[in-house]
C-alpha cells in the first residue's frame, strides 16, 4: 500500500467511524484482489462500506475474490441479526455476480457473525455452495488461510478490544455532541464548547472503562438490578454509579476552578444524567448484540434437547462466545459456558437437527423456525416472539 492509499484508508476509517450511524453502502460488484485463478478463495461479506474497505486491506497479497453482498449497508452482525444480511443476499450475489463462471469450486467463506442470519444448510440446498465460516475478525483471516481455512478457538470469539471501544465511544459522542452543540449555540451559546467537550469525555470514559464493569452487565444478576423488567436501570445501577462519579468530578472541578455554585452543579448534573442515560441505554447492545436493557429476549436461555443432538458441532463453530463443547466420542454437544451467551441465536439457526431452541424463564420454548424466520428489531424483539 503506497502512501496515498494509506492516507485514503485512514481518512475513510476516521470519517466512517464518526458517521457510524449512517449505513454507507459499498457497491455490490465482485472485487478481485491480486491475480485470482479458478481455485482462488471467495470471501463474501456485507456491503457496509467500512467492512469492505477493511477486508480489502487485510486480504492484500492474497489472490482471491471479495463479494460484497446486500445488507443495506449494515455491518455483518447487526445486518445478520436484524435480517438485512440474509440467505437471499448470499444467493443473489452468488448467482448474479458472475463468480460461478470464474471459479471451479463451490466454497464460499462467510464471516462467522453472519451465522445469526444466514443458513448454511439453505445455501447448500438451494444453489450447491458450501459455506465455510471464517473468523469473527477480519484481522485473523491471514492466519485462518494459513491454517488451511480452519479457525482456532480464539478466532471464534467476539471480544470488545480497546480499538473497538474507542470506535463505539466516538460513534456515540459525535452525533450527540453535534446535535447538542447546535441547540446550545441557539439557546445557551456560553456552554456550547464545554458541552461538546463534556459529551466526548463522558462517552469515551464510559466505553474505555468497559472492562471494569463488564462482569456486572450480566442481566441475570438479579441481586443488583432494580427490578427484573425495568428498562433503563436494569444493568446494575450502572448509569447511577456513573452519574455519582461524574458529580464527584464536577464538584472537585468547580471547587478547583473557582466556579462552584449550586446553579453550576445543578445544570451539569442534569446534563450529565441525560447523556449518561442516553449512552448507557444500549451499552451492551453496542458490542453489538450483548443484550441491553431494551432487549426483550435477554432472559432467554439456550436449551439443548440431547435426544435430537448428533454431535455435528455446527453450534460450536458459530457460537461467538464459545459456549459449547462438543464431545466427539459420545457425539453430543454440551453448553458448558451458558452464562457467556449473548442470545444471538446463531447456534439455533445452524443446528441441522433442531436440537437447540430458546427457553423463557417461564419455561416456554421459542422454536428454531421462529428464530430463523423472525429477526431482532432495534428493541431486541422478534416480530413474532411466541412467548
Ligand atoms: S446441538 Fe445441533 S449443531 Fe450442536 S452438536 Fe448437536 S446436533 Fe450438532
Ligand atoms: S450459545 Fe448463545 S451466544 Fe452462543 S451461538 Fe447460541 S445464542 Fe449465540
Amino acid at each position: 500500500m503506497n502512501r496515498m492509499d494509506m492516507l485514503k484508508y485512514i481518512l475513510i476509517n476516521v470519517i466512517e467511524t464518526l458517521m457510524r450511524w449512517v449505513p454507507i453502502q459499498y457497491k455490490r460488484t465482485l472485487i478481485k484482489i491480486g491475480t485470482p485463478d479458478r481455485n482462488s478463495p471467495v470471501f463474501l461479506t456485507c456491503n457496509y462500506h467500512l467492512t469492505v474497505e477493511r477486508l480489502k486491506r487485510v486480504l492484500r497479497g492474497v489472490d482471491c475474490y471479495i463479494l460484497p453482498s446486500n445488507s443495506r449497508g449494515f455491518n455483518v452482525w447487526c445486518g445478520a441479526t436484524g435480517g438485512h444480511f440474509n440467505n437471499h443476499s448470499v444467493i443473489s450475489s452468488l448467482k448474479t455476480s458472475g463468480i460461478e463462471k470464474l471459479v471451479d469450486h463451490r466454497n464460499i467463506i462467510l464471516p462467522q457473525l453472519s451465522a445469526a442470519g444466514i443458513e448454511k444448510k439453505v445455501i447448500k440446498e438451494k444453489i450447491g455452495w458450501k459455506v465455510i465460516w471464517g473468523p469473527v475478525y477480519a484481522g485473523d483471516i491471514p492466519e485462518f488461510i494459513e491454517n488451511g481455512f480452519r479457525k482456532t478457538l480464539e478466532m471464534r470469539e467476539v471480544k470488545f478490544p480497546l480499538v473497538q471501544r474507542i470506535e463505539m465511544g466516538v460513534m456515540w459522542a459525535f452525533p450527540f455532541s453535534m446535535i447538542s452543540g447546535l441547540i446550545a449555540i441557539l439557546l445557551f451559546p456560553g456552554i456550547c464548547l464545554p458541552l461538546v467537550a463534556f459529551i466526548w469525555l463522558l462517552s469515551l470514559l464510559m466505553f474505555l472503562s468497559f472492562p471494569l464493569y463488564t462482569r456486572w452487565l450480566n442481566p441475570e444478576r438479579k441481586n443488583i438490578a432494580f427490578s427484573r423488567y425495568s428498562v433503563i436501570f436494569d444493568f446494575s445501577r450502572l448509569p447511577l454509579i456513573f452519574w455519582g462519579c461524574v458529580i464527584i468530578i464536577l464538584v472537585f472541578y468547580s471547587i478547583l476552578s473557582g466556579e462552584f455554585s449550586t446553579g453550576f452543579i445543578f445544570r451539569w448534573c442534569v446534563i450529565s444524567l441525560i447523556f449518561i442515560l442516553l449512552i448507557s441505554i444500549d451499552l451492551m447492545g453496542s458490542t453489538p448484540v450483548y443484550k441491553s436493557g431494551l432487549h426483550k429476549d435477554r432472559f432467554l436461555k439456550v436449551y439443548l434437547d440431547e435426544k435430537k443432538c448428533k454431535g455435528a458441532g455446527f453450534c460450536e463453530q458459530v457460537c461467538p462466545k464459545n459456549c459449547f463443547n462438543v464431545d466427539v466420542v459420545q457425539h453430543i454437544a454440551r453448553i458448558t459456558e451458558e452464562n457467556r451467551c449473548v442470545r444471538c441465536g446463531a447456534c439455533i439457526i445452524q443446528c441441522p437437527f433442531d436440537a437447540l431452541c430458546f427457553k423463557s424463564p417461564e419455561g416456554k420454548f421459542l422454536p428454531p423456525e421462529n428464530i430463523r424466520k423472525f429477526k431482532l428489531n432495534l428493541f431486541g424483539k422478534r416480530l413474532k416472539q411466541i412467548l
